[in-house]
């Protein structure tokens, strides 16, 4: 059987191995055993039942909870030259009825259905009628209360259990607490269920974190390193996405907007142009994300802290699931502690200081100076991933230690307690500084000694320094005001029994991330970017997403192996026997005229 799996991932998917635990999924399903499989998003989930739906004799059911998702591994399906379908509620009645005529004629490997749908009487038993093989339960972390997207339906797919015996079912999430799958588990009624967890860790992510000084020049000089790639822009608020929208598009870059305050059509315009690459960002707010499984979005910057880190790594990890590079970037100030710190002690919700709290370990992972990847991991209770993840600002060497970090804490310690542990660390950094504002000189704290102790550094890195020190334990804020004051640890520092360190902005220009620099090697760029144009026609002309056509990993290895003749281009990874006779002819000659005028340049 295993021969089998490598033959139908190579021939209709193009791959030529698996990604971890694919295979022992997959063993699972042609096995008719039970499975839990939690991979982290980019893991390759979706292949886990895909590609033994070729395999097994009947149909593959697949339980879904958004039209959006169905569709998009839909169209991939059909791309790949597998047969596959739906039925939902927006679908008109002869779509149905080719649905239904194709499970008559047992053309269908797999159908894809809401949970609502699965649940009306008489539809299972119908389905039963025309035989299921396998049964496969996507996002099945909507069965969990615990989960973050609880849905009442998927509690009721435990009759599936009972109504299919000896029929494997798989359920599939990327939400790895142990408590989640334990309540999946036994929701599911699942028979002793094998438990595949992958490693939590997206290596392929590159997370920066930097202070927010002047937001629009930051994120224009980001998005300018991302010319004509796809990116989500996360803000807090709706006016927050409309002004970043409007700023821009006046700039010349292609932004469509998103946020609950927009009508339904006008949400899904910006969605579908974001998806179509009719525009390259989306400005939006946490309204935007659930269901978009556009796998080169090659960046997702927060012009503001999120909330918490749990939403801090499900709309990041939006960016790169290809398994490419994709850059994670953060931008903060104390501000957005502030801003969120009221809406959550406004909102009418329970639990506001558990949000408060969570908010805190926002703060102190923006302000933190060790491994980002580590940083997050260790938060959901998992295993480093090593020393070096060579893949954050930290570990990139993109900040720096200081020198005398423990003389610059001093002082900065040192000015807290002179100002009499009553201000804030903006106002803290402007008296270090040597800053002439009114409030500064009306509280004669130009006369202090430790003013202007730091006159050689911006304010920008000063506040920095103060929320490292903050981090470490050395100050807190307290009050309404986030007044400051020198906790014990702090005062034990300012007389040198304490270790400081303290980073900063690296001022020498660093090299490009080794994996970014890998997935690029050997690419020919220009041959990419015709590719590239040329897979946005292919696209329109067969109205499915680019990304569908073929993802940014293909592209890439096609400008890499520039193949010219079609074994060469089955060689290319991700593409299949169906993309060869579908598009395998254009981009041949495309490559071909390519390859041609170089020839006759030289
Ligand atoms: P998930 O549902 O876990 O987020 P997907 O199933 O959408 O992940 O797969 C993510 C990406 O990885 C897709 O672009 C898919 O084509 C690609 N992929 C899946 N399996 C393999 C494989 N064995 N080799 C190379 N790429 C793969």
């Amino acid at each position: 059987m295993a021969e089998n799996i490598e033959a139908v991932l190579h021939n209709y998917w193009g791959f030529d191995e698996f990604l971890p635990l694919q295979r022992e999924a997959m063993e699972c399903v042609c096995g008719g055993r039970d499975s839990i499989v939690v991979l982290p998003t980019g893991g390759g989930k979706s292949l886990c039942f895909q590609a033994p739906a070729l395999l097994l004799p009947h149909l593959t059911l697949v339980v879904s909870p958004l039209i959006s998702l169905m569709k998009d591994q839909i169209d991939s399906l059909l791309e790949c030259g597998v047969s596959a379908g739906r039925l939902d509620s927006t679908m008109s009645n002869p779509e149905r009825n080719e649905v239904f005529e194709s499970l008559r004629t047992r053309r269908l490997k797999l159908l894809y259905v809401s949970p609502e749908r699965l649940l009306i009487p008489g539809f299972l038993d119908f389905l039963k009628g025309h035989g299921i093989s396998s049964v496969a339960i996507d996002e099945a972390h909507c069965v969990s209360m615990w989960g973050h997207d609880f849905r009442p339906e998927y509690r009721q797919l435990s009759i599936l259990r009972e109504a299919l015996p000896g029929i494997p079912i798989g359920a599939y999430t990327a939400t790895a607490t142990e408590q989640v799958r334990r309540d999946i588990a036994g929701q599911l009624r699942l028979d002793h269920p094998e438990i595949l967890v992958g490693g939590f860790d997206r290596p392929n992510l590159i997370y920066r974190v930097r202070r927010r000084v002047n937001a629009l020049k930051q994120i224009r000089e980001l998005l300018d390193r991302h010319r004509g790639e796809s990116g989500i822009i996360y803000c807090i608020r709706r006016a927050d996405v409309d002004e970043m929208a409007r700023a821009l598009s006046s700039h010349g870059y292609r932004v469509a907007p998103y946020h609950a305050g927009m009508t339904d059509d006008d949400r899904k315009k910006s969605q579908d142009a974001f998806i179509e690459e009719e525009v390259d960002i989306i400005a939006a707010t946490v309204a935007f994300g659930m269901g978009i499984d556009k796998s080169n979005v090659r960046y997702v910057i927060h012009a503001a802290m999120p909330k918490s880190l749990e939403h801090y790594q499900q709309e990041s990890g939006r960016a790169g699931r290809d398994g490419l590079e994709a850059e994670c970037h953060l931008f903060y100030s104390g501000a957005d502690y502030l801003i969120w710190k009221r809406i959550l002690e406004e909102s009418e919700e329970q639990g506001a200081e558990i949000g408060i709290a969570k908010l805190g370990q926002m703060y102190r992972y923006c302000a933190g100076v060790t491994c980002r990847h580590n940083a997050i991991l260790g938060y959901f209770g998992q295993q480093p991933a090593g020393q070096n993840c060579r893949a954050c600002d930290i570990c990139l060497g993109e900040v720096e230690g200081v020198a005398d970090a423990l003389t610059v804490a001093q002082k900065i310690l040192s000015s807290v307690i002179r100002q009499g542990e009553r201000f804030g660390a903006d106002y803290t950094a402007g008296v270090l500084i040597g800053s002439r504002e009114d409030r500064i000189l009306a509280n004669h704290h130009d006369q202090l000694s430790t003013y202007a102790l730091l006159k050689d550094s911006s304010r920008s890195t000063v506040r920095d320094w103060i929320d490292q020190l903050t981090e470490q334990g050395c100050v807190e804020r307290v009050g309404e005001y986030a007044v400051l004051r020198v906790t014990d640890k702090g005062r034990r520092m300012l007389k040198g029994q304490e270790q400081a360190l303290l980073l900063e902005a690296a001022k020498k220009k660093l090299p490009k991330p080794v994996i970014e620099k890998d997935s690029w090697a050997g690419v020919d760029r220009e041959l990419f970017e015709q590719l590239r144009r040329l897979r946005r026609k292919l696209a329109q002309q067969n109205s499915v997403p680019a990304y569908i056509v073929f993802s940014d990993a293909t592209l890439r290895d096609l400008a890499r192996k520039r193949p010219l003749v079609p074994a060469a281009f089955l060689g290319v990874s991700g593409i299949g026997m169906k993309k060869l006779e579908q598009y395998g002819e254009e981009v041949l000659s495309e490559i071909r005229r390519y390859c041609g005028a170089k020839a006759d340049e030289i």
